[in-house]
């Protein structure tokens, strides 16, 4: 069973920029403020009008856990992390290839995209 997100119309931008193995996040454009998940209005100004800019793909770790429910039943738990990326905004991704049992607060990462079935999925991992 094939594990691919649900692409909204709202969000096509964002995977759209996965699948160029580039991290995007959504911008108001008219007053500039970012967010992220993307959605129609700007919630600072009001406005329908919105563009996608590249992120840097660096952040760090705000919060984490250890979820025992992967999507496929066969996987192993994964770390499901709180990202909070240099452009300010937060995601919530996995951390690929955990640097030891944890904790991870304050772990610098930097994204990397997992291709997964038919979609590509970013994720973080610790930075070098
Ligand atoms: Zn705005």
């Amino acid at each position: 069973m094939p594990s691919r997100p649900v692409r909204s119309r709202d969000e096509l931008g964002f995977w759209e920029g996965a699948d160029r193995h580039q991290l995007v996040i959504q911008r108001c454009a008219d007053c500039g403020a970012r967010r992220h998940p993307p959605v129609p209005m700007c919630g600072a100004c009001g406005s329908v009008s919105s563009d996608y800019e590249a992120s840097s793909g660096r952040g760090r770790v705000l919060s984490w856990m250890l979820s025992h429910h992967p999507n496929r039943p066969e996987d192993p738990p994964t770390v499901v992390i709180l990202v909070e990326l240099e452009e300010g905004v937060r995601v919530v991704s996995n951390l690929v290839d955990p640097p030891g049992p944890g904790p991870y607060e304050d772990l610098p990462v930097e994204v990397d995209f997992a291709d997964q079935d038919d979609a590509v999925i970013p994720m973080f991992r610790a930075s070098p």
